[in-house]
């Protein structure tokens, strides 16, 4: 089955009951047992429910593994990873990383004695020096947000199986429409399902999805042990959002190069951060990793004036000035005073968060009224 296909029925079937074309909301947090163990395969929806399921279904179909796990949130999903570690293992990351993965990193996790390694992996080989005998797991992301770094993804798994490491990533930006982690030697892919797999900003969910067996296992059992599961009518939403992933995925894009290149010609602009440009320091693994360049990107205006910056997305009439991404309507966030307001100013700018840095998801609207939009602004 392609993926186009395996979007709207991969891993369904069609309901059991009566035919329904779409699994019911099974609604219900227990199930009748005929004599006590004698049920239909669930007793108790933390640990199973059939709308969950067939969205769990889906998250494996679409990225190309055996088993999914559905989630409470994104952040929900990357806690059960970490709990398949033990005090005193260790974790080598990407540094330029989701503000709430290096919070539960840092806050939690190394309170727990798991120690965590922020390091650049733009070129593969760093990630060498910083194994030893405790490490454990190797944590992407990529594209990075707010900068659109890439990272090679081949690359990093031919580091992660020599040295016997799981390697995981966090594929909310790309999405398997662009990218499938799997098939490039990642062990785990995780999934904010709030952003474009759910794709109308109505849900928060989180997903995993693995080909191992017993690493499935293992996931299955925190899943349940430690509980943060999604309830039926939020996986029954999100299991309707995947069925038009790639579609909306398609005009994402063509709407993401559109304004790139527009604003990346506009007298204003300083720079433009998107993998699609050809002078993108590794616009050739973005090409060689990914089917399309996606619709988020970041940019700089000329100055670098924080309060232009802020004035900018204050005039945004069709752009929502909101945190978040992937949704149906374009978002527009300013790093600087929102998502990175808590790093302090020195170290955000290391990474390129500097005041003027604007971060859009570009929706799948009319692209004109966008750039209409983005014009009337930026003037
Ligand atoms: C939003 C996001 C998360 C966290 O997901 P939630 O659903 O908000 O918990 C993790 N990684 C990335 C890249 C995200 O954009």
């Amino acid at each position: 089955m392609k993926f186009n296909t395996k979007t709207i029925h991969g891993g369904q079937s069609h309901d059991k009951a009566y035919g329904a074309v779409m699994p019911p909301i099974y609604q219900t947090s227990t199930y009748a047992q005929s004599t006590p163990g004698g049920h239909k395969g669930y007793e108790y929806s933390r640990t199973h429910n059939p709308t969950r399921h067939a969205l769990e279904n889906a998250f494996a179909s679409i990225e190309n593994g055996s088993y999914g796990l559905a989630f409470a949130s994104g952040l929900a999903a990357i806690d059960a990873v970490i709990k398949l570690l033990q005090p005193g293992d260790e974790v080598i990351s990407t540094n330029d990383l989701y503000g709430g993965t290096y919070r539960l990193f840092t806050k939690i996790f190394e309170g727990f004695g798991v120690k965590f390694h922020f390091i650049g992996m733009e070129n593969a080989d760093n990630i060498d020096r910083y194994v030893n005998q405790n490490t454990k797991l190797i944590w992407v992301e990529t594209p990075t947000n707010p900068m659109m770094n890439i990272i090679d993804i081949k690359a990093v798994s031919r580091v992660a199986k020599k040295h016997n490491l799981l390697l995981a990533v966090d594929n909310t930006f790309a999405t398997p429409y662009l990218q499938r982690p799997i098939d490039l030697g990642a062990d785990i892919v995780m999934h904010s399902a709030t952003k474009y797999l759910g794709g109308h900003s109505d849900v928060v969910m989180g997903a995993l999805v693995v080909n191992d067996k017993s690493l499935a296992e293992r996931l299955y059992f925190i899943q349940n042990a430690s509980g943060a599961v999604c309830g039926p009518q939020d996986s029954f939403l999100v299991l309707r959002g995947i069925k038009t992933l790639h579609v909306r995925m398609q005009r994402h894009c063509e709407n993401g190069k559109v304004i790139a290149n527009w604003l990346s010609k506009h007298p204003k602009i300083e720079k433009v951060y998107w993998p699609g440009f050809e002078d993108h320091p590794n616009h050739a693994v973005a090409k060689a990793q990914m089917a399309d360049f996606g619709g988020m990107l970041s940019f700089t205006t000329k100055g670098n004036n924080y309060a232009e910056a802020i004035k900018i997305v204050e005039r945004l009439k069709i752009f929502t000035l909101a945190e978040s991404l992937g949704g149906v309507e374009s978002l527009a966030g300013h790093p600087a005073s929102m998502t990175h307001a808590s790093i302090p100013k020195e170290e955000r700018e290391k990474t390129g968060v500097v005041d003027s840095l604007i971060r859009l998801s570009v929706g799948i609207e009319d692209v004109d009224d966008l750039i209409e939009d983005l014009s009337q602004a930026i003037e």
